[in-house]
């Protein structure tokens, strides 16, 4: 905008003013006060959501809600965790409902949980909750399986987070060839496994390899998670194998979201299976070793 432009538009606003007659001049401050009242409603509005905002988790608030007897109001995960005082005024909390608030709440629409992360979207009381649910801007819970990781963030960060706290190996390209030594391959539940990130097609691909106990039997498994949405996923496919002594065991799939977490995918076996006897005849050597060597490669599906 050119130096002084909103002077010059004050100016031409006014000398509008003192152009129209006394109807027009009567009509616009009809407006105005139209504007007035929109703009009353819209703060009173404001105002509302901030009430139904809980003053210790920052999040709208749904029923049941709470309040202390002096009426300040707490959403019901937070009042689990308090010790049972007003963490406004520090009064004991008691077992107080705050039924208008919770009826107020209902005449609401709300913007998403995740509107600072991207969600512009604004919904009625309860559809909000629904919408959180599968909203793609939540943000993702770390993939490293190895301890109980509480980090969330968008994929830029956790790619980050992976490298410098979990020092995860990262790697450029579509296709890998990777040796998993383990010196006692008799431990199993969790003892085994790794994690590494891929780079490819832009995106990031996390290769988990573990063992772990599949009935009575242990095993090891391999399997592919892409670091983004289900619905992107499914563009991409995989392949591992694994092999020697003339035998191979291939496995062919589509990476699962990291959305779904490590667990939930085990469990599914929705990867490559292989059983210990089958790992240790791969490792060759008597059987004291594990030594793998994992071969694969991601490809596009468009
Ligand atoms: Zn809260
Ligand atoms: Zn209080
Ligand atoms: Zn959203
Ligand atoms: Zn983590």
């Amino acid at each position: 905008m050119a130096p002084g432009g909103g002077y010059c538009r004050e100016v031409e606003s006014h000398s509008k003013f003192v152009r129209n007659d006394t109807t027009l001049i009567k009509a616009d401050s009809f407006k105005s006060v139209a504007r007035l009242t929109e703009k009353n409603a819209m703060n009173s509005a404001n105002n509302l959501k901030e009430l139904l905002q809980c003053p210790v988790c920052d999040i709208s608030m749904y029923p049941p809600i709470y309040q202390c007897p002096n009426g300040h109001t707490i959403c019901a995960d937070c009042r689990t965790r308090i010790e049972n005082r007003c963490p406004t005024c520090r009064f004991e909390l008691g077992d107080i409902r705050c039924l208008a608030l919770e009826k107020v709440g209902e005449s609401l629409q709300l913007p998403c949980r995740y509107q600072s992360l991207g969600c512009n979207d604004i919904f009625p009381y309860y559809s909000k909750l629904q919408h959180e649910q599968h909203c793609h801007f939540q943000p993702y819970n770390c993939p490293y399986a190895g301890s109980e990781c509480s980090v969330v963030g968008d994929i830029a960060t956790l790619v980050e987070h992976l490298k410098v706290d979990h020092h995860v190996d990262m790697h450029d390209g579509c296709t890998f060839n990777h040796r998993y030594v383990k010196s006692d391959p008799n431990e199993v539940e969790n003892a085994t496994w790794m994690l590494t990130v891929f780079k490819c097609f832009g995106r990031q691909f996390c290769l988990h390899f573990e063992a772990f106990q599949l009935g009575m039997s242990p095993v090891y498994m391999a399997f592919l998670q892409f670091m983004g949405e289900d619905s992107e996923s499914r563009k991409f496919g995989y392949s591992l194998e694994i092999g020697g002594f003339g035998r191979k065991l291939v496995w062919q799939g589509i990476p699962r979201t990291i959305r779904d977490n490590h667990r939930k995918v085990r469990d599914s076996l929705d990867g490559l299976i292989i059983p210990r006897n089958l790992a240790l005849f791969f490792s060759g050597g008597n059987g004291q070793e594990l030594k793998l060597r994992v071969t694969g490669r991601i490809w596009s599906q468009q």
